[in-house]
């Protein structure tokens, strides 16, 4: 599959909408801009793939909404050059797009298939990442700590390991809720113990997965 002119145009329009809604970062806009969403999903979805909606992945996961995307990214403030640990690889769209800003990306994810999918797609798209097949609650101790970190699935808590993986003044974004909503807390590590939350909105993820529940594997 290839990026044409056409869906330079509806990426376009894709960047427009976002804005309307409410998304200033141009630096984030341009990210978007570069990343072409439609190479992440099957080619059913060629055409409507810049749409703010979200959409199966496989093994029952979702690709986030562009919106949701935006968000949290604008949310990371994300400089070039920093350790961006994300939690939930899924196709690899929300970690092709910290790339594009400049981020040393580590992405996880749980689903074997997911894993080795977005592993060749990276390659294929030439983006370096560092991506594990793992446990996103136990996150990366061995590349610890990271300036900031993105849980791109419901967590029913802030989980300790990423709190702890978290460097001194870095800033982590997290979906925390069970069921089908969740709150975006926005987690700002002030001193060893000591984090500011902030809660930012309702939004709709997947679940974050916790090993006792994995029984699909
Ligand atoms: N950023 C992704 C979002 C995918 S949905 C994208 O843009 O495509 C969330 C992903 O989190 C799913 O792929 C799911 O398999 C993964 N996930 C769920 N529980 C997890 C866990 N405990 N560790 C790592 N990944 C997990």
């Amino acid at each position: 599959m290839t990026d044409t002119f056409k869906h330079k145009g509806m990426r376009k329009r894709m960047l427009d909408e976002l804005r309307e809604k409410g998304i200033t970062s141009e630096e984030v806009l341009e990210a978007m801009d570069k990343v072409p969403r439609h190479l992440f999903l099957e080619k059913a979805f060629l055409e409507i793939a810049y749409q703010n909606k979200a959409f199966p992945i496989g093994c029952e996961q979702t690709i986030s909404h562009p919106y949701t995307v935006a968000f949290q990214t604008q949310l990371l403030e994300v400089e070039k050059g920093e350790k961006v640990l994300e939690i939930g690889t899924g196709c690899g769209y929300q970690t092709c797009v910290l790339a594009a800003l400049g981020a040393k990306v580590f992405s996880i994810e749980r689903q074997r298939p997911l894993f080795l999918k977005s592993q060749k797609l990276f390659k294929h798209l030439h983006v370096r990442v560092k991506s594990f097949y793992g446990d996103g609650y136990a996150g990366l101790p061995s590349f610890a700590p990271f300036d900031k970190i993105i849980v791109t699935a419901g967590a029913p808590y802030i989980p300790d390991a990423l709190k702890e993986q978290l460097a001194i003044g870095g800033v982590m974004v997290i979906p925390v809720g069970e069921g089908s909503k969740q709150e975006m807390k926005v987690v700002v590590k002030l001193s060893e113990n000591e984090y500011d939350i902030t809660d930012l909105g309702t939004f709709s993820f997947v679940p974050l997965l916790e090993k006792k529940e994995w029984h699909n594997d």
